[in-house]
């Protein structure tokens, strides 16, 4: 039989402590092997230096480090990147890093595919299939900075992550969460809280529940701004409409002084740009503090929706900047390499049967729990 050996990337630094307590470890050479792994990209005990020999081979022999496997990578020619990693023996998702003048961030997926539906996403289309390990997450973080010769705190290339690519990612909360830990530690990526940004489609409960657990970003997927046309788009704001999703996102600001909440609007052709939606849209930004991404639609085939005109786009954040609600629109990147966002789609064996296995779970109200 085979053993299954504990893969390191599944810890955050307090779990890494006590995983090597349990061999008889003390805490600061789990420190060690930590700076190993995420500063200098290392995976083969080996090469710890400065871990002694004997506790390289206990090591080997109790513990991996499994990074998640590139099937392929491209790069477009504004420089954005994709990776397809290879999840298991059937599975792949999408990893796509973004470098701009400033900045460069990794757009991060959370689970195999979605169960959520909604309506104008390339990733829903492929059903649900499970929750990444931790492991799988941060490991999609570790492939890119590899790739960059990142070095946290010296050569910094990757500065943000955002948690917006595959999944729902408060669906897989303790998954996620650690990740994330390991995302801002200063022996992981060393990225500031603020630069580690969550975004859901609006799970209540769980927004309340990261509000104690972690001090990321928060980004909202909301993309109308009443509750009938919201519906239609995302079927979740049955469960949890508008007003108890700005009572969340409320919440989550007022223990956190300075913070706002990014709401997302992608822009769909005669859906959801018209200026009396903008006109919507600016009461409810009245409520909590908050600025708006726009984002151009992303048409992929089969898709009922197209891209709005350029000059509805600029009219709608005109109303929305004219009233005081800062907001920017997405530059469109990654076209030449499908990486643009909603069209993270990697391949997906799925088994929701996602049409009628999320209407039981939303009718069962067991969205939050899954
Ligand atoms: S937009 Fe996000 S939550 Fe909605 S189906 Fe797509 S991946 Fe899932």
């Amino acid at each position: 039989m085979t053993v299954v050996k504990p893969n390191l990337f599944d810890y955050d630094r307090q779990g890494l402590r006590d995983l090597f307590a349990s061999i008889g470890e003390k805490p600061y050479r789990a420190d060690q092997v930590m700076k190993w792994m995420y500063h200098r990209h290392v995976t083969d005990f080996g090469q710890m230096t400065d871990v002694g020999k004997a506790l390289r081979e206990k090591l080997s022999a109790h513990v991996d480090i499994v990074p998640p496997k590139t099937v392929f990578e491209k790069q477009s020619a504004d420089g954005t990147h994709k990776w397809l990693l290879g999840m298991d023996g059937s599975n792949a998702i999408e990893t796509v890093f973004i470098p701009e003048t400033s900045r460069g961030t990794l757009c991060v997926s959370s689970q195999v595919g979605c169960g959520l539906n909604c309506q104008f996403c390339s990733t829903a289309t492929q059903g649900f299939n499970r929750n990444l390990s931790a492991a799988e997450i941060i490991g999609q973080v570790w492939v890119a900075a590899r790739h960059l010769g990142n070095v946290p705190h010296h050569q910094r290339k990757l500065t943000n992550v955002v948690m917006m690519g595959m999944g729902e990612p408060l669906l897989n909360f303790d998954n996620v969460v650690r990740a994330m830990s390991v995302m801002r530690d200063d022996l992981g990526f060393g990225l500031a809280n603020k630069r580690v940004t969550l975004s859901t489609a609006g799970l209540v409960p769980m927004i309340d529940k990261l509000s104690e657990a972690s001090d990321v970003s928060l980004a909202v997927s909301l993309h109308a701004p009443n509750d009938e046309l919201r519906t239609e788009l995302v079927p979740l704001n049955k469960k949890y409409p508008i007003a108890e999703l700005l009572g969340a996102c409320q919440r989550y600001v007022a223990k956190r002084p300075r913070a706002s909440i990014t709401f997302e609007y992608t822009m769909m052709k005669g859906i959801n740009d018209k200026p009396e939606l903008a006109r919507q849209l600016v009461k409810l930004m009245r409520k909590v503090p908050s600025k708006v991404n726009l984002i151009p639609f992303n048409p992929f085939t089969g898709t009922r929706f197209e891209r709005s005109e350029e000059e509805d786009i600029r009219n709608f954040q005109k109303i929305l900047l004219d009233a005081n609600v800062l907001t920017t629109v997405r530059r469109t990147r990654g076209d030449d390499i499908d990486a643009a966002c909603g069209q993270l789609k990697g391949q997906v064996v799925d088994r929701t049967r996602r049409q009628a296995e999320f209407r039981r779970t939303l009718d069962e109200g067991q969205v939050d729990a899954a």
